[in-house]
């Protein structure tokens, strides 16, 4: 398929970190993208939350499943926009490796732990562990740590990035995937942008979460489709759903509207990003870097996924029973990282070695804190609770959830 000009030519990579001879059959974007799949933090991505803990019920949504889900909405807008859908599918598929078990309830808590134990420190942010899973935490090939991925799929993995971070990557990359976070003070506004892959590949995430949470939200009795007549976005596709099958109900008249609402969506971002791209006519990928993001919503569909968003964040993500998972989440990662610290040798060898010096790697001559962090951040749900029941003898979630299917 021919690339528009704008988009990433894998030929035009800026590269890996340790320079590789390009496969035989296969681009470099691709190559990321099965370097991730065939990661060890990929396969963990199955049994970690989404928003409702892997063991209240098998049909919600999992990291994994909603990675698959954003490659495949990503995928589709690159192709028909003629971006690399190569990449956008490589860096949908990594975004959320560097989540902690239990979500952001997770992330939240070993981001306290961390500070609290040194105010100093960096804390815990995912999109930065992600990068760090790939460029040191995996341990697959002979010659370095990590994945060794491409310039652009890194680029696309650090979605955000505090300044302090980016300061710190800096140093040890100059010029490289943080550089866009201190562009602006440094040089006025330079390349604040990444690649239109990466900007879709945020997008699509933002989609895909927004129409999976809504079916986990009635899937477990949590949201009710009355509630939902509130939400624009939703209830005019329940009303053209309703109009087009006036007996639908149930599970498939939840379905169809998401359906059509997801579609709508797919194809204002196609429509809006389109026109964006005709105004600022950007010649190449550093065009785009320069330019503000052009890979959008029109300014309507704006709107009503923010209403979306503030919706299930009042009625879903706060609601008393994820509240109350929440709590306990957090309590498993702060007693993990309370008993690590104090008994590192609770842990396995291979990351007590990590400790200051003792293996020369990448990711090592780690502090023991974030040894620690970087160890509790790669469990999977199930793991750490059983990690919790071994270390304080108790179990901290009842095996049946009442009220979830
Ligand atoms: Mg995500």
């Amino acid at each position: 398929m021919t690339l528009a000009r704008y988009a990433c030519d894998p030929a035009l990579s800026r590269g890996r970190r340790y320079p590789e001879l390009p496969a035989p059959t296969r681009s470099d974007f691709q190559r990321d993208r099965d370097r991730i799949v065939h990661s060890t933090a990929f396969r963990r991505l199955v049994y970690k939350t989404q928003v409702f803990l892997n063991h209240e019920g098998d049909l919600f949504r999992t990291r994994l499943t909603h990675s698959l889900e954003v490659a495949q909405l990503g995928r589709s807008i690159a192709r028909t926009l003629q971006l690399n859908e190569d990449l956008v599918e490589a860096i949908a598929l990594a975004h959320d490796l560097g989540h902690t078990p239990y979500g952001h309830a997770g992330q939240d808590a070993l981001n306290a732990c961390l500070k609290t134990h040194n105010p100093d420190s960096a804390g815990f942010e995912h999109n930065l562990q992600s990068l760090r899973v790939v460029d040191a935490l995996e341990e697959s090939y002979p010659a370095y740590n990590g994945l060794n991925l491409t310039f652009e799929t890194r680029e696309g993995i650090l979605k955000h990035c505090s300044k302090r971070n980016a300061r710190h990557i800096e140093s040890r990359e100059p010029g490289g995937v943080a550089h866009r976070f201190i562009a602006q003070t440094a040089e006025g506004p330079g390349l604040q942008q990444p690649s239109l892959e990466a900007q879709l590949a945020n997008l699509a995430d933002e989609i895909a979460y927004n129409a999976h949470d809504i079916d986990d939200g009635v899937r477990s009795g949590l949201l009710s489709l009355e509630q939902l007549e509130d939400v624009a976005l939703f209830s005019q596709y329940r009303r053209e759903t309703l109009l087009a099958y006036p007996a639908l109900q149930g599970r498939r008249l939840l379905f169809e509207t998401i359906r059509r609402m997801l579609s709508a969506q797919v194809y204002d971002v196609m429509d809006a990003t389109r026109l964006a791209l005709h105004h600022a006519a950007p010649v190449d990928v550093q065009a785009v870097r320069r330019h503000p993001p052009l890979v959008c919503f029109t300014d309507a569909m704006a709107l009503q996924s923010a209403a979306l968003k503030r919706f299930l964040l009042q009625n879903l993500y706060r609601h008393a029973q994820v509240v109350q998972t929440t709590l306990a989440a957090q309590q498993v990662v702060r007693d993990l990282f309370e008993a690590y610290m104090g008994d590192p040798a609770q842990m396995p060898q291979a990351h007590i070695d990590r400790f200051d010096g003792i293996d020369t790697s990448q990711a090592a001559g780690a502090k023991p804190e974030r040894v620690v962090a970087d160890y509790i951040a790669c469990m999977t749900d199930r793991f750490a609770a059983k990690e919790h029941e071994r270390l304080k003898g108790r179990a901290v979630f009842p095996l049946d959830t009442p009220g979830l299917t």
